[in-house]
C-alpha cells in the first residue's frame, strides 16, 4: 500500500473507533464483560494457530508457548473477567472534618482509544495482556504487533477479527514506517513495550497529543549471588531465567555478579545447570531461536569481547545460539553496554556487596533485579539502596507470573505497571468526586466582605 493510503487507513480506523467510543457503549461493565468473553473465544478457536505461529516465528515448544504466552493470558482473562465489577465501581474515600456531610469517591472512568504497541520476544503475551487491562477499563484498542514475528501478527489480526467490530477493536500490522503512521494519530492513552530507544520516540510521539503512556521497556537486569546463598538453587533458576527463550525476555538476567569466595563453584553449577535444562542448545529441536539475521550478528559479534567459559556455538542456519557464559568482560564493552537479549551471560566476582551497588546505580534503572542471598541485612541493603522495576530474591523471572503484583520498569526501564487489577487501573482514569449535602452549609469557607471599606463598596 502507498503510504498516503496507508495514512488515510490508519486516520480512518482511529476516527471510526473515536466516534464509537463517543456513543457510551463502552461505558457499561456488561459491554466490557461480553468483549472478554469474545476475545476469549476467539483465542480459543485459534489456539492451534496461535501454536504454530509461535513455533514459525521462534520455534517455540507447545509447553513453553502455553506456560509463557497463552496460558498467562487465559489466567489474565479468568481473573479479569471475576473481579471487572468490583474493580469497577467507585470506591469511597475518607471524609475529613472540612468537608463534614459530603460523600467522596473514585470514579474510574476510560481514556478513550488506546493504542498498544507490542515486541516481538513474547509476541502474543506482550500484546494481548495489555489489551485486556485496555477493554475491562472500558476503552477501545488498536493494536500494532511486530513485523519480526509475522505469523503471530497475522493470528492476532485474526483474533481481533473475530472478536471485534473494527469500530471497538483493530489490528495494525506492520512494521517501524507504520508505526510511526499510527503515531500521528491522536488518541487517549498509549501503552508501548519494546526497546528503551523507541519508547523514547513513542514518548515525544505522544507529548504532542499530552497522551498519557505506559512505557514497559528494557534494559540490563543484574543477578547478584551471595557468599551465603544456595547455590544449587541459585544456579539452577538462574540457568531456567536466562536461557528460557534463548535469552530474550526482558527480565532475563543480563549479568551476574558473584562473591569471590563462591564464585568457582557457581561456575561449575551452572555449566552443569544449562547443560541439564537447555543441552547444548544448537542441536536441541525445542530450543528457541534467535528472531532474526540480524540479532544472531549482533549476538555473534559479542562473542570476541570475553572469555567464553561454556557455549558460544553459533547455527546460522537455524539461526540458535547455546546458551553461554563469558568472563573478563570489559564492562566499557558493547555487551555490557546494551541489552543483551539473547543467551550470553557474563560473570563478574565481587567482595563487598557495596561495590555491586555502585556498579548498578551508575547505570540506568534496571527492569529486574535478582538476589540470591539468606541474609535479611543483604536483602535490606539491596532493596534499599537500588531502584530497579521489579524482581526477586532467591528467584528469577517469577514476579512476571505473581499477578497481584504491579509488573514495569522505571526510569530508563520504563513507567508505569500492569498485570492483575494494575492493568485495569493502568488504562483507567480515576476521577475524583465530592458530593455535598444541600441539607445545611456551613459558612466558614467563605470570604466575607468587609462593607466598611471603601474599596469593597458598590
Ligand atoms: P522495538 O522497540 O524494536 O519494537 C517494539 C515495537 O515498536 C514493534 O512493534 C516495532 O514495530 C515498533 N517500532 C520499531 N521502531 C519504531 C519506530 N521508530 N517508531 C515507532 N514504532 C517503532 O523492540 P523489540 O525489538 O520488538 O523488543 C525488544 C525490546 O523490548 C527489548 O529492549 C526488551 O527488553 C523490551 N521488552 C520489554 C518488555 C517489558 O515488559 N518491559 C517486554 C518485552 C520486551
Amino acid at each position: 500500500m502507498e503510504s498516503t493510503m496507508i495514512e488515510s487507513t490508519i486516520s480512518n480506523l482511529v476516527q471510526t473507533q473515536r466516534n464509537f467510543f463517543k456513543t457510551g457503549a463502552t461505558r457499561s461493565v456488561a459491554f466490557r464483560l461480553s468483549m472478554l468473553t469474545f476475545l476469549k473465544q476467539a483465542i480459543e478457536t485459534h489456539e492451534e494457530a496461535i501454536y504454530e505461529a509461535l513455533k514459525t516465528d521462534l520455534n517455540k515448544g507447545r509447553q513453553d508457548a502455553f506456560t509463557t504466552e497463552i496460558g498467562f493470558v487465559y489466567g489474565e482473562l479468568a481473573r479479569m473477567e471475576k473481579k471487572l465489577r468490583r474493580l469497577a465501581k467507585p470506591k469511597r474515600v475518607g471524609t475529613p472534618l472540612l468537608h463534614i456531610g459530603s460523600k467522596s469517591d473514585i470514579h474510574y472512568e476510560p481514556y478513550g482509544n488506546v493504542l498498544v504497541i507490542a515486541p516481538w520476544n513474547y509476541p502474543f503475551q506482550l500484546a494481548v495482556a495489555p489489551i485486556i487491562g485496555a477493554i475491562a477499563a472500558g476503552n477501545t484498542v488498536v493494536l500494532k504487533p511486530s513485523e519480526l514475528t509475522p505469523n503471530v501478527s497475522r493470528v492476532l489480526r485474526e483474533v481481533f477479527e473475530t472478536a471485534f467490530h473494527e469500530r471497538f477493536g483493530v489490528v495494525i500490522e506492520g512494521d517501524a514506517d507504520v508505526s510511526s503512521a499510527v503515531l500521528e494519530e491522536k488518541f487517549d492513552y498509549i501503552f508501548f513495550t519494546g526497546s528503551t530507544r523507541v519508547g523514547k520516540i513513542v514518548h515525544q510521539a505522544a507529548a504532542k497529543h499530552l497522551t498519557p503512556v505506559t512505557l514497559e521497556l528494557g534494559g540490563k537486569s543484574p543477578t547478584i549471588v551471595h557468599r551465603d546463598a544456595n547455590l544449587k538453587l541459585a544456579a539452577k533458576r538462574i540457568a531456567w531465567g536466562k536461557w528460557l527463550n534463548a535469552g530474550q525476555t526482558c527480565i532475563a538476567p543480563d549479568y551476574v555478579f558473584v562473591h569471590e569466595d563462591v564464585r568457582e563453584e557457581f561456575l561449575r553449577l551452572i555449566e552443569k545447570e544449562a547443560f541439564a535444562q537447555y543441552g547444548n542448545g544448537v542441536g536441541v529441536n525445542s530450543y528457541v531461536k534467535i528472531v532474526s539475521d540480524s540479532h544472531l550478528e549482533r549476538l555473534s559479534s559479542y562473542l570476541p569481547q570475553g572469555e567464553i567459559l561454556f557455549g558460544g556455538q553459533v547455527d546460522a542456519a537455524t539461526r540458535k545460539m547455546a546458551p553461554t557464559v563469558m568472563t573478563d568482560v570489559d564492562p566499557e564493552s558493547p555487551l555490557m553496554q546494551e541489552e543483551i537479549f539473547g543467551p550470553i551471560l557474563p560473570v563478574y566476582s565481587y567482595r563487598e556487596v557495596e561495590e555491586v551497588i555502585r556498579f548498578i546505580n551508575g547505570r540506568d534503572k534496571p527492569l529486574a533485579l535478582y538476589l540470591f542471598t539468606e541474609s535479611e541485612a543483604v536483602q535490606h541493603r539491596v532493596l534499599d539502596r537500588v531502584s530497579f522495576g521489579g524482581g526477586c530474591i532467591n528467584d528469577t523471572l517469577m514476579h512476571v507470573a505473581q499477578h497481584n503484583l504491579p509488573f514495569g520498569g522505571v526510569g530508563g526501564s520504563g513507567m508505569g505497571g500492569y498485570h492483575g487489577k494494575f492493568s485495569f487501573e493502568t488504562f483507567s482514569h480515576r476521577k475524583g468526586v465530592v458530593k455535598n449535602t444541600t441539607k445545611f452549609d456551613l459558612p466558614f469557607r467563605y470570604m466575607r466582605s468587609n462593607t466598611d471599606s471603601k474599596w469593597m463598596r458598590y
